[in-house]
């Protein structure tokens, strides 16, 4: 039933599910554009709203506190009207009557439902990786356990999976003075989300800091003693690495159980329309989770795991319950700190069929770009701020064919080439 009434105590305008990302710029977006209703964010995690990115970089690293890393100040929810419901998860929707249930036993009912869950990390699949001293990095409780490892002295580590996380923990670990051998499954690291060059470069950088880097190299079980502590992992080959900590990153599972159980559509997270409708009355999704059709991607439909993607659905979404059906269009764009580089990305390379490289990555300042019949459809940009500000402008431009040694030539600029 869709009511704005404050009928019963637990009923709300706005119920937004997840307080990471996309669920705290949801409430933010829906405050900033007028919305005066009541807005409840229910949360498993019991820390208010913080950024993720740091997990692997910063905070990781002691750099930076976690007062630092947090979204808004605490006070900022309470003087914002937006109710915080912290370390409660929600475990069922009833679409019809619109109520929620919650692991505390709160039922909840909303008239409009935002979930932005995200995901859990894909946990490794072989014997032995329930041991303490296996770590995951999604939420901040995963990084304070990994800390507190290194703390108690924890010093060889072995990090499964070369993606951007993976590769991220490495060089902080090996910044904390750590040994870290890294595996990956695949030729290459970054396999699945960048072409050969920046694979290339960043597994010479790694080795270049120390990391050993073994490609194409399976994990066959994680090692303990009785009861006890990681000492290990055997690797396919029969290959035994001691350590003490083992980290995973091997991607991420969509948390939308709840919504796939009450009906909506989807297999790889949730299908969401072009202004982040689900199939279920009155339910929005975002983020991580929300499977859509994305026009930086010729309308194939895909997940994007980005803190732009989280905030552009957010304020998509905030639009439409207001009242205005914009649909979502943003540039996806996306950062990775590793060492003293900084990777920028704009666009998304799917289906690209050449790759331009712009710059001489021994330089350690390089560009990536992305081609498909003869246009630029992406860009990675290895300390190359200029191109990647540039290169968004001309994705955003809708760019034509350009000629491919032009745009090698660092020396010409890609805003010349619009
Ligand atoms: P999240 O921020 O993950 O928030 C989801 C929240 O929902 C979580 O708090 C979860 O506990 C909660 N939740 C899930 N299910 C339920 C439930 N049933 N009931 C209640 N609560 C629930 N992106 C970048 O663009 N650049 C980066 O450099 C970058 N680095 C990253 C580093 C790390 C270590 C990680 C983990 C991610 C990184 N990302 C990065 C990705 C980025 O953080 C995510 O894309 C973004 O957080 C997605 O926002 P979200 O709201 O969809 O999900």
């Amino acid at each position: 039933m869709a009511t704005t009434d404050q009928t019963t105590p637990d009923h709300w305008d706005v119920i937004i599910v997840g307080t990471g990302h996309g669920g705290a710029q949801a409430a933010i977006a829906l405050r900033q554009q007028g919305h005066e209703g009541s807005i409840l964010m229910i949360g498993r995690d019991t820390a208010p709203p913080y950024e993720r990115p740091p997990l692997s970089k910063e905070y990781l690293a002691g750099d930076k506190g976690f007062e630092r890393i947090m979204i808004r100040p605490e006070a900022f929810w309470a003087e914002r009207d937006i109710t915080l419901r912290l370390g409660a998860a929600v475990t069922a929707i009833d679409p019809i009557a619109h109520r929620l249930t919650l692991s505390d036993g709160g039922q909840p009912t909303y008239r409009k439902l935002i979930w932005s869950g995200g995901g859990d990390p894909r946990r490794l699949p072989v014997p032995g990786a329930v041991l303490p001293g296996v770590f995951y990095v999604r939420d901040k409780a995963d990084a304070d356990a990994m800390m507190a490892a290194l703390t108690d002295g924890a010093k060889r580590a072995v990090v499964i999976g070369g993606g951007y996380i993976g590769l991220e923990a490495a060089a902080v670990l090996r910044k904390l003075g750590c040994e870290v051998t890294l595996i990956e499954m695949l030729p290459r690291v970054l396999a699945r989300v960048a072409g050969e060059e920046l694979s290339t470069f960043y597994t010479a950088e790694h080795r270049r800091q120390g990391v050993d880097v073994r490609l194409e190299t399976g994990v066959h079980s994680v090692l303990g003693e009785e009861a006890g502590r990681v000492t290990g992992v055997r690797l396919d080959t029969g290959e035994e690495l001691a350590c003490d900590m083992v980290i995973v990153g091997i991607g991420v599972v969509p948390a939308v159980a709840p919504l796939i159980a009450a009906g909506a559509a989807g297999s790889n997270g949730v299908d969401v329309d072009f202004c982040c409708r689900t199939t279920l009355d009155d339910v929005y999704a975002i983020g991580d989770c929300a499977a859509h059709a994305n026009p930086y991607a010729d309308n194939a439909v895909i997940r994007l795991e980005s803190v732009q993607n989280a905030h552009d659905m957010a304020a998509t979404v905030a639009r439409a319950i207001m009242g205005e059906k914009e649909p979502y269009h943003a540039l996806p764009w996306f950062w990775s700190n590793q060492y003293d580089l900084k990777l920028q990305t704009a666009g998304l390379n799917l289906d690209y069929d050449q790759t331009v490289l712009r710059g001489d990555p021994e330089t350690r300042k390089f560009t990536v770009v992305y081609m498909r019949a003869g246009v630029p459809i992406a860009f990675d940009c290895v300390g190359t701020m200029k191109d990647y500000v540039q290169g968004r402008k001309l994705l955003e431009n809708g760019p034509g064919k350009i000629d491919p040694a032009l745009l090698a030539n660092p020396d010409v600029a890609i805003r010349d080439l619009m």
